[in-house]
C-alpha cells in the first residue's frame, strides 16, 4: 500500500487489486475525513497513516456504496466510531433495501443504519459535496476548493493521464455518468483524483471535458 501526499491538505492511498484502488485522507484545522474506505486489506494501513498524521479522524464521507468503497469500514469504525456520510440516494442501495440499477439482487455493502445523509448544501472537512449522479444514483464527488482538488470517486477511470468514462460493467447510466462529468468544467480543479487509475492534471477543463465528451459517447 502506497501513500502520496497529493495537494496541502490531501494524502492518497493507493493499493492493487487486478485494478487501481485508491482512497484519500483530507486534513483540515481540526482534523481529519477519510474519503472512501476502499477494500478490506486496505485498513490496517489507513488506521496506520491516520496514527501518523497525529490528528483525530473526524468523520469518513463516501463517493459512493460499491463494495470496492466500503471494504474496510468496519474495521475503521471498530477503533474510530466516527459518523459516515453517503448522499440520501445512495444510502437505500448500500444498504440492500433496493437493488443497484442494472443489477438483479439488491445487496447490503454497508450494515443499516451506518451511514447518515449528507448535507449537500454545506463543506464537509473541507470538502464540497457535488452530486455527480450515473455511475449510482447517488455518487457523489468531493472538491477541496483550497487546493483545487477534485476527489471524483468512479465518476471517471483515466487512461494516458486523461480523463476517461467509469467501467461499463459497474456503471448504472452511463450516460448520465458522462453528463455528470460537466463538472470539472463548472468547477476547474487543478487536479482530478479517482478511484481506479492515476490522476489527471486539469489544464484545460472546457478542452478536456468536451474530449472526454466525445469519446465517452461516442462510444454509448
Ligand atoms: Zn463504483
Ligand atoms: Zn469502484
Amino acid at each position: 500500500m502506497k501513500w502520496v501526499q497529493i495537494s496541502e491538505h490531501v494524502w492518497k492511498c493507493s493499493i492493487w487489486m487486478i485494478i487501481p484502488v485508491n482512497v484519500w485522507l483530507v486534513r483540515s484545522d481540526t482534523g481529519l475525513t477519510l474519503v472512501d474506505a476502499g477494500i478490506p486489506s486496505m485498513a490496517k494501513g489507513l488506521l496506520r497513516q491516520i496514527d501518523r498524521l497525529q490528528m483525530p479522524l473526524e468523520r469518513i464521507v463516501l463517493t459512493h456504496g460499491h463494495s470496492d468503497h466500503v471494504g474496510s469500514l468496519k474495521r475503521i469504525l471498530e477503533t474510530y466510531p466516527v459518523p459516515v456520510y453517503a448522499h440520501e440516494t445512495e444510502i437505500p442501495y448500500m444498504e440492500g433495501s433496493m437493488p443497484y440499477p442494472r443489477r438483479k439482487k439488491a445487496e447490503a455493502t454497508v450494515q443499516p443504519g451506518i451511514a447518515a445523509p449528507l448535507d449537500m448544501q454545506n463543506r464537509i472537512g473541507g470538502l464540497m459535496p457535488y452530486a455527480t449522479p450515473g455511475h449510482s444514483p447517488g455518487h457523489t464527488a468531493y472538491f477541496h476548493e483550497q487546493d483545487r482538488v477534485l476527489l471524483a470517486g468512479d465518476l471517471f477511470t483515466s487512461k494516458r493521464g486523461q480523463l476517461n468514462r467509469p467501467m461499463p460493467m459497474f456503471t448504472a447510466d452511463m450516460k448520465q455518468a458522462v453528463e455528470s462529468g460537466a463538472i470539472v468544467e463548472q468547477l476547474a480543479p487543478k487536479l482530478v483524483s479517482v478511484c481506479h487509475g492515476g490522476d489527471v492534471v486539469i489544464t484545460d477543463p472546457k478542452q478536456q471535458v468536451a474530449a472526454y465528451r466525445s469519446i465517452s459517447l461516442a462510444r454509448l
